[in-house]
């Protein structure tokens, strides 16, 4: 069953990698799909800090007058979502992701970056925002989409990891990098107790 897309754990240490596990057991015959509609990814945004009150209520709202752009949105969120998927759980194997879906990042970041622009904070630093009407509903992915692109560029000091049986992604933060499962209280412990079910039918 989908959960509470706004309680759905966020263990991947990143945005974009969260975003790519808003799917569980991609590719199984128990795949959950969280994002089943464009208010559970405006509630995902919101739960994920990338989109303020104000620009979910606006963008629910322009959503509703025009169902056949806004699945057409949320088809290109989810199309960056595989991608994501693609990339980062080729990476986290050691692999070279495919050309293809490489392009599709740098072509989402292009897309994003038309609409980003700084703004100095009042600590001195800048922050980036976004330049967007209430009829952009593309706005939710922006963020996601540069911060998998900075992901690419600088590579995180630790390695990306893919959980084996939710295939969740994860950056592992582990001293030794020995994370092994998305979260160990979950997958890890499920596993843990096939692994000793098994042990105990062998017997
Ligand atoms: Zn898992």
């Amino acid at each position: 069953m989908a959960k509470d897309i706004t309680t759905l754990e966020r263990v991947g240490a990143h945005p974009a990698l969260d975003f790519a596990n808003t799917v569980s057991w991609r590719g199984q015959a128990r795949a959950v799909e969280h994002l089943r509609s464009y208010d559970a990814l405006l509630a995902w945004s919101r739960a994920a800090g990338l989109l303020s009150q104000g620009e979910a209520r606006r963008l629910r709202r322009a959503s509703a007058h025009d169902k056949r752009r806004t699945a057409a949105a949320l088809r290109r969120a989810l199309t960056l979502r595989e991608t994501i998927f693609v990339v980062g759980s080729t990476l986290a194997r050691d692999s070279l992701p495919p050309r293809a879906a490489v392009a599709r990042v740098h072509a989402a970041r292009l897309a994003a970056l038309a609409h980003a622009r700084l703004v100095p904070t009042a600590r001195g630093a800048w922050t980036p925002t976004w330049n967007s009407a209430p009829s952009d509903l593309d706005r939710p992915w922006w963020p996601v989409a540069l911060a998998f692109a900075s992901l690419l560029e600088q590579p995180p000091r630790y390695p990306l990891g893919i959980c084996p049986d939710c295939s969740w992604l994860f950056i592992d933060r582990t001293r030794n990098r020995s994370r092994r499962w998305c979260s160990s209280g979950d997958c890890g412990n499920r596993a843990r107790g096939r692994r000793f079910r098994v042990r105990h039918r062998s017997r």
